[in-house]
């Protein structure tokens, strides 16, 4: 599948580049999926493009990648507004990275599932830019799994951790505007995976049994995806493993 619109993705050494990364990575979801005995249609794969530009995003469209992951504004609100004057409006943008309470209004705007919201403060502001934008916003509650603070890719603190977690959810849940749809964590760095993401899915079990339709698990980055599908994960967060390494961020 190419797209078709000027001055779009052409079959450069980039885009070969990103077609291996790509394949390499549907195998191995697909490994993982057949030795965890799951369908491999019940994992999302977001392609998380933080630090690679537009071109990236359009290159893995053509390729049948639908789902994009950014972790900072304005980063994002750029790379979205120019892969839709690209012609590539169907995408679904998921924002994974440490939301400020202040540049909620906007991520309320644009994200299509907000993978990160983490405490009371966020949902509110959320909830009121969702309001107010005419939409219901679609969200996941980030747990800290080690009790000292898990790090995303920008190595901030984020998550919310056990004593606060339940408070979080039930908010979302109860927000006007948002939606609870699930859960999501990341691995603390140094520690067993396998063991990190088996505590979330065991949260998992109950968000989703108290709030049908909040059965989402986003778990498994480019070192642990294994992990993550055979601990039952639903989206995985895939930066480097496709687009190469990034510079290291600030
Ligand atoms: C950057 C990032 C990812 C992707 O990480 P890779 O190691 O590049 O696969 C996943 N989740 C979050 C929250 C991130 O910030």
């Amino acid at each position: 599948m190419t797209a078709d619109h000027d001055g779009g993705p052409v079959a450069d050494d980039r885009t070969g580049e990103l077609s291996r990364r790509l394949g390499q990575v549907e195998r191995r979801i697909r490994d993982a999926c057949a030795a965890a005995g799951r369908d491999r249609d019940e994992v999302t794969l977001v392609v998380v493009t933080k630090t690679y530009p537009a071109s990236d995003v359009e290159r893995l469209a053509g390729f049948g990648v639908a789902d994009f992951g950014e972790a900072r504004h304005p980063e994002a609100a750029h790379k979205i507004d120019e892969c839709h004057a690209a012609g590539f409006s169907h995408l679904s943008w998921h924002f994974v990275g440490a939301v400020q309470t202040n540049k909620a209004g906007p991520v309320a705007r644009y994200a299509d599932l907000v993978h990160s919201v983490d405490r009371l403060r966020l949902v509110a502001a959320l909830d009121g830019a969702a309001g107010r934008a005419e939409r219901q916003l679609d969200c996941l509650v980030q747990l800290d799994l080690d009790g000292s603070g898990s790090r995303g890719g920008t190595g901030q603190r984020s998550g919310a951790p056990a004593e606060i977690a339940s408070a979080v959810i039930e908010a979302v849940a109860t927000a006007r505007s948002l939606r609870l749809r699930g859960v999501m964590a990341v691995a603390p760095m140094g520690a067993d995976p396998t063991a990190a993401f088996e505590r979330l899915a065991a949260v998992a079990a109950e968000v989703s049994a108290a709030h049908p339709g909040a059965d989402c698990i986003s778990a498994g980055m480019s070192d642990d995806l294994e992990q993550a599908v055979a601990a039952g994960a639903t989206h995985l967060r895939v930066g480097r493993a496709v687009l190469g390494e990034r510079p290291p961020l600030r």
